[in-house]
């Protein structure tokens, strides 16, 4: 019902008892851990939903996927040259990530892109492998320069790669400045036009890189200074998310068209970096559509390396050794946001009541409505159910019927709707009675805030596969969209990935009392962290990492505790320590005024006290 066998990559499936299982891709024999338990797990130890749940074993997968699928396709294409990748820091700048992508990407001499200064003291920041390479993107200044060249002191292989003639200005004066030589790149902007979200990150309108007539001038200028011989690697970045695999091999072959003629002009370029793009099928259609992609990871790789190869060899040029700055198809696995349905409201109501005397006929009429309701006549008895409540509330708008009358008019309804859901289950190729009923289906209210967890959703309509993560051994019995905490309309998610397609509500169970109900979020590991923002000043979830283990248990590997109430406050320049002398205030004041006792004071106090000290969320 929910897809996971076509969006789970085999990560994520379902267990016998129910459950949402993790598989730990590294030792496809081990046990599948059950998802519930390790969250019941963390409540235990006091770490509560909403919570993003960092799983490092599925990082450590994809860095060894991407690394070992162009080792493969450089050995199948019997490619001359090496593959040495980077993580652009900018999709998961959280400490623990990077330092996690850092160590599992040694054996590959994986290295680190940094599109601003904080990013490149990040990288710098880091053991690398001796070989692996740190890429220096984005408009740089002075010290971003200045910085990039010296490290290379301490054994840093730093690529500046220059965005705009202007930046050659600066480099060529702070290296005059330090005498030392800087290792250079060119930003090279491909004409080609990719399709998906990102379309405009491509082709002539991008905002980042050089046309022909910027890059020959770059050229000329590089000769001029007796720099040429440092230019050494051309940048030529796809784009995020490409859909389409034949995307990916027409913009590697205008790259490789940039590459044999910046080399005929005497640059002795030997890396050729061709950005981010490499997708994730987040929905498990296969298809060239915003968010899936036609092809694998492998596929991707076979398609660079191939292009590639074809390319240098037709010029008689030396197989160069290719970069790629893959971010989302790196991350997004390994992340997953949960939370707990906090309550549901419904608009459909199971049990009947009956007009009262006095009521209205039109009470009446709408309550006759479910002595003629059948499978045949549905589409009536919908119009005809429509049709008196709206009188009815035309009537209350004008004074005419009171509070109770008018309750006990959409109760009726109410009613009448949950037959007619029952009813409508036997009914194929009702799209008017389906459209009607999906006006229908629960909010189910849940302890995340959208903006802060899942911005692209907001955003951009980016699609993540949400499904339940308990009973799913059992058929669900209801449809809900998911609205978030926040006070806001936009707070909500309404389009959920299923097996058979992209539907505007998600199948649910029914809430019990006292029993929690967890959804996960999942494929979220890029780009969201940072992006997210503090709507109605909910601050960041707190934050789990844990290892699969070899027996089907976990470990946790670290706890980040979410932001304070004082923490949040003191974002937006409110000193919590102000504003509690200030509450405090209030409280003599009225105690002055004789409108509060003395023994109320601790009260209020504490009670100040422990809302600036908790979680933004429910607890
Ligand atoms: C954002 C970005 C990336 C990452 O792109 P993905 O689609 O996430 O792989 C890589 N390189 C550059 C220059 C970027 O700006």
């Amino acid at each position: 019902m929910y897809g996971l066998d076509r969006w789970g990559k085999g990560l994520i499936s379902v267990l016998p008892n129910g459950d949402i299982g993790l598989s730990n891709p590294l030792r496809p024999e081990a046990p599948k851990v059950s998802l519930p338990e390790i969250v019941h797990d963390l409540e235990m130890r006091g770490i509560h939903a909403p919570v993003l749940l960092r799983v490092s074993s599925f990082l450590q997968h994809e860095i060894h996927h991407i690394n070992t699928s162009f080792q493969e396709a450089i050995k199948r294409v019997k490619y001359n040259g090496q593959y040495r990748g980077v993580f652009p820091i900018k999709v998961n700048q959280q400490a623990q990530v990077v330092d996690r992508i850092v160590e599992y990407g040694r054996p590959y001499s994986y290295g680190l892109e940094a599109g601003s200064k904080p990013e490149l003291v990040i990288a710098l920041a880091h053991r690398l492998a001796k070989d692996a390479l740190i890429v220096c993107n984005g408009v740089k200044d002075e010290e971003f320069v200045r910085l990039a060249i010296l490290s290379r002191k301490l054994g840093f292989n730093t690529f500046i790669v220059l965005e705009s003639p202007k930046e050659l200005e600066t480099v060529i004066s702070v290296a005059q400045e330090l005498g030392e030589e800087p290792l250079l790149g060119v930003r090279v902007k491909l004409t080609n036009q990719i399709g998906g979200n990102w379309a405009q990150s491509s082709g002539d309108r991008s905002v980042f890189g050089m046309n022909t007539d910027q890059l020959v001038a770059v050229i000329d200028k590089l000769r001029e200074h007796n720099l040429l011989h440092c230019l050494k690697l051309q940048h030529s970045h796809l784009g995020s998310q490409v859909p389409d695999v034949n995307d990916v091999r027409r913009s590697v072959g205008e790259a490789c068209r940039y590459f044999v003629e910046l080399t005929k002009e005497g640059a002795p370029l030997s890396f050729l970096d061709l950005g981010g793009g490499l997708g994730v099928d987040y929905t498990g259609e296969k298809k060239a559509t915003e968010n899936s992609t036609n092809y694998s990871v492998e596929e991707y790789c076979d398609n660079v390396v191939e292009t590639v190869a074809y390319a240098m060899d037709a010029a008689e040029l030396p197989h160069p050794t290719i970069v790629t700055e893959s971010g989302r198809a790196a991350v997004a696995s390994s992340s997953m946001l949960i939370f707990n349905v906090l309550e549901a409201t419904l608009f459909d109501a199971p049990n009947k009541i009956e007009p009262e005397e006095g009521d209205h006929h039109l009470v009446f009429d709408l309550a006759e409505v479910n002595n003629y309701l059948s499978v045949e006549r549905l589409q009536e008895c919908i119009n005809d159910a429509d049709f008196y409540r709206n009188e009815l509330r035309a009537l209350f708008r004008r004074g005419y019927i009171d509070l109770r009358q008018m309750a006990r008019g959409e109760r009726i309804y109410l009613y009448l709707m949950s037959r007619i859901k029952v009813l409508a289950r036997d009914l194929e190729d009702a799209p008017e009675v389906a459209a009607h009923l999906e006006k229908l289906v629960d909010i189910y209210h849940c302890n995340f805030s959208l903006f802060q967890s899942l911005p692209d959703v907001w955003a951009i309509d980016q699609l993540h596969p949400v499904v339940p993560l308990q009973q799913l051994n059992e058929e669900p019995d209801r449809r809900a969209v998911l609205s978030d905490i926040t006070c806001d309309s936009d707070g909500k998610v309404d389009k959920f990935i299923l097996a058979d397609g992209i539907h505007p509500s998600l199948p649910v169970h029914s809430l019990q009392e006292g029993k929690p109900y967890y959804m996960g979020v999942f494929f979220i590991g890029a780009y969201q962290e940072t992006l997210g923002d503090l709507h109605n000043l909910f601050g960041d979830t707190n934050v789990a990492t844990i290892d699969l283990r070899e027996d089907g248990g976990f470990d946790l590997l670290q706890e980040v505790e979410g932001d304070t109430i004082s923490e949040v406050l003191s974002y937006v320049e409110y000193d919590p320590k102000d504003c509690m002398d200030a509450f405090r205030k209030s409280i003599d004041e009225a105690i002055s005024a004789g409108k509060l006792k003395n023994a109320d004071r601790k009260t209020l106090v504490a009670a100040y006290r422990d809302s600036i000290n908790g979680y933004t969320y429910y607890e």
